[in-house]
């Protein structure tokens, strides 16, 4: 008996080790990685994203490894040299090659997103823009990572991307019995201002939801209507410009500031180029002069948008588009948290202190200012003042935010360590993280 109880304690303990060792061996597998880039039209970014291989795809949480600035412009700039955006990549590529593990660099799924730039390029000169993509490939394709190719991706895809990413991130999909569920109560609203297009993307009240306007979202197998539409011409960049156009004597810009610009910098973008007939053909250069007219600034941002195109209707932001009322808290990221981080205004303030600050920063005058702020880059310093009230202005009469709904929108960046933008989204869809039965994504909105 001695002997087969032995026998017993040997074997259960040699199953014990081999069990252990097993899951010794499942902890220690080395993650999986991603890579997206965001090409947006001032700039590009690289992100590299890793999650645990040993979990089911849907329940591994996402973490961004790596965020890499691409020396340079946007790749739309690169129309006259196509190679030269291929080229641009390379800095940023290597540095991503360094953090991820040999062994696991032939796994990596690497994405290429342009955005509002690459769209802007494409409207005003298809071939060129098909060429910087080509070219971009070509460099990526000598990489060793699996790349799935350079796309432009749509202002709805941008906007969605977007809110997967920050619900994503903030477990709006919490788990219930290990598979994630919907919380739609509790979703959080997206707002990205980039350089040529600025995205607004929630989950309307349910009353609210228009079926042809509505993006239906299909994640961990329950429906999301998500409201999204994309603005182009609205963002920050290409705002400055239709604002120039209008002004000689330019009430955001600080006092005996004066800035010289090149007539022919409005017909390279199709939304400063509309045939108008007061802008000569020749490369005449204009001097705008800064008069720090707060209010004046106001006035002037609020005429970029045509607020009579929508009548009436409260259900419309501006020249006519629709949007059901904003509801829910969001998140305001990308060149709406760089100008509040600037103004100090990202730790929750009231709309009147908001408004009371920008109005005693865009009094300022350019001696003041500079000598204020000699670490600030002094071609963004001017233009603070313009961006904060065109950020109010949108926020404000166009997305139809008030006093009350003010305080629910935050101000932010990261979640934690992670980025918030559209490429963590567009990389969980594409990799199938988060797992539909249906198509993931159906777009419903016809622009
Ligand atoms: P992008 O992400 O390239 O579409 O840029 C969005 C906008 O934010 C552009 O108008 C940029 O000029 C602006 N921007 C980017 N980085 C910063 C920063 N650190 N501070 C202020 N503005 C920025």
């Amino acid at each position: 008996f001695t002997t087969a109880l032995l026998g017993l304690l040997v074997t259960l303990s040699i199953i014990v080790l081999v069990l252990s060792l097993v899951r010794v061996e499942d902890v220690t597998l080395p993650p999986t990685y991603g890579m997206v880039f965001d090409a947006g039209s001032s700039h590009t970014s690289l992100f590299v994203y890793e999650w645990d291989s040993d979990k089911q795809n849907n329940t591994g949480v996402v973490s961004q490894t790596l965020s890499c600035d691409v020396q340079g412009p946007g790749i739309s700039s690169y129309a006259d040299d196509p190679p030269k955006a291929g080229d641009s990549l390379r800095e940023c590529l290597d540095e991503a090659l360094k953090v991820i593990p040999a062994a696991k660099q032939r796994d990596v799924s690497a994405y290429f997103g342009a955005t509002a730039g690459m769209r802007l390029l494409r409207e005003q000169n298809s071939s060129a823009a098909d060429q910087v993509l080509a070219e971009i490939a070509k460099t990526i394709q000598e990489y060793p990572v699996a790349f799935y190719g350079a796309q432009i991706i749509t202002g709805e895809e941008e906007g969605a991307y977007g809110w997967i990413t920050i619900n994503y991130l903030l477990e709006s999909f919490t788990k219930v019995g290990g598979v994630k569920h919907p919380l739609l109560s509790n979703s959080f609203g997206a707002l990205d201002l980039g350089g040529a297009s600025t995205q607004i993307s929630f989950a309307p009240k349910g009353s609210f939801i228009k079926w042809n306007e509505t993006s239906r979202l299909m994640l961990y197998g329950y429906n999301y209507n998500i409201y999204t539409h994309s603005y182009i011409c609205y963002g920050q960049n290409e705002m400055w410009k239709r604002l120039a156009k209008e002004l000689i004597v330019h009430p955001c810009y600080p006092k005996d500031y004066k800035e010289t610009i090149s007539l022919s910098s409005f017909r390279t973008s199709p939304c400063t180029n509309q045939s108008d007939p007061r802008l000569p053909l020749d490369d005449r250069n204009m001097t705008l002069e800064g008069r720090s007219n707060a209010s004046g600034c106001l006035v002037a941002v609020k005429k970029l948008f045509n607020f009579s195109a929508c009548g009436q209707s409260q259900d419309c932001s501006f020249d006519g588009i629709y949007q059901p009322p904003v509801s829910g808290q969001f998140f305001a990221f990308s060149a709406f948290y760089y100008n509040f981080k600037f103004l100090n205004l990202t730790e929750g303030q009231s709309l009147a202190t908001v408004r009371e600050t920008i109005e005693r920063f865009c009094a300022r005058t350019w001696e003041d200012l500079s000598s204020n702020y000699p670490e600030e880059n002094p071609e963004r310093l001017p233009k603070y003042c313009a961006s904060a009230n065109y950020i109010l202005t949108l926020l404000l009469d166009a997305y139809k935010f008030n006093e009350t709904s003010w305080n629910n929108i935050i101000f932010q960046m990261k979640v934690g360590s992670t980025n918030v933008g559209w490429t963590l989204g567009y990389m969980l869809n594409l990799t199938n993280m988060i797992p539909a039965e249906a198509p993931v994504w159906v777009k419903g909105h016809t622009p």
